[in-house]
């Protein structure tokens, strides 16, 4: 079986090093590393170029010598869709961490972090986009998804593009239709097991989806909170 490809963008070589012990012998990983947001671009590119397929995961440092790594996350994303992007950051600040979300990152883990840890919220994303295309798609009260593109159609025949993580939020929610699906259920079957408590995370995707989907974000009529519970999905 071809090994997952793994790039850890990190500047500080003593977390790199113990990265690149604790994950490199792991024989489903390789990985490559690079000191700065440069050598990161070029080794994507590069790796792009040689056909051997995208890298699986980013593990992306925020502080690197030639600038954030917040700022980057667009570029990644754009050109690695199905690519799981983590950010490993010293930051604990909640507007830093909803930032990287809107930017497109999957995983924010706080320093310091166990490799076991790493390694297990990485397997969690990893597993959850290979069992994704097999599943059936909903098709609820004239919403449908539409897997190829990961589009949601509305009702009114309206086309959205979704990340996707909001493609799995929706798509919860959609097999669910008219009753809350709670915190934890969302949490784990988007994020996994190891996040069912990270109710921020929902709060963050959900004002997103809103913003996508309701007509006025702030009065949803579509994706409704049940305070204390979960949300819950009204089509009419
Ligand atoms: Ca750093």
């Amino acid at each position: 079986m071809a090994k997952d490809a793994i790039l850890l963008v990190e500047d500080d070589q003593g977390i790199a090093d113990f990265l690149k012990t604790a994950i490199g012998r792991d024989p489903r990983y390789t990985l490559q590393h690079a000191g700065s947001l440069r050598e990161a671009q070029e080794q994507i590119l590069q790796r792009r170029k040689s056909h051997a397929g995208p890298f699986r995961v980013v593990l992306l440092d925020l502080g690197l010598p030639d600038g954030d790594g917040m700022d980057v996350i667009p570029w990644i994303r754009a050109g690695l869709p199905e690519t799981v992007i983590m950010v490993l950051s010293a930051r604990h600040q909640e507007e830093g961490k909803i930032r990287a979300f809107q930017s497109g990152a999957d995983d924010y883990l706080t320093k310091p972090f166990t490799p076991g840890e790493l390694v297990a919220r990485m397997e969690a994303h990893l597993r959850r986009l290979q069992v994704q295309p097999q599943e059936i798609n909903p098709s609820v009260g004239g919403w449908s998804l539409l897997d190829e593109n990961r589009l949601l159609r509305t009702g009114e025949g309206r086309e959205v593009a979704l990340t996707m993580k909001e493609y799995q939020i929706i798509r919860m929610l959609l097999l669910n239709m008219g009753k809350a699906v709670s915190h934890q259920k969302l949490l784990t079957a988007v994020w996994g097991p190891t996040h069912a408590d990270q109710t921020h995370y929902l709060r963050i995707y959900i004002q997103r989806l809103r913003e996508k989907l309701e007509e006025d974000p702030n009065h949803p009529r579509h994706i409704i909170t049940e305070p204390g519970i979960g949300y819950r999905l009204i089509l009419d």
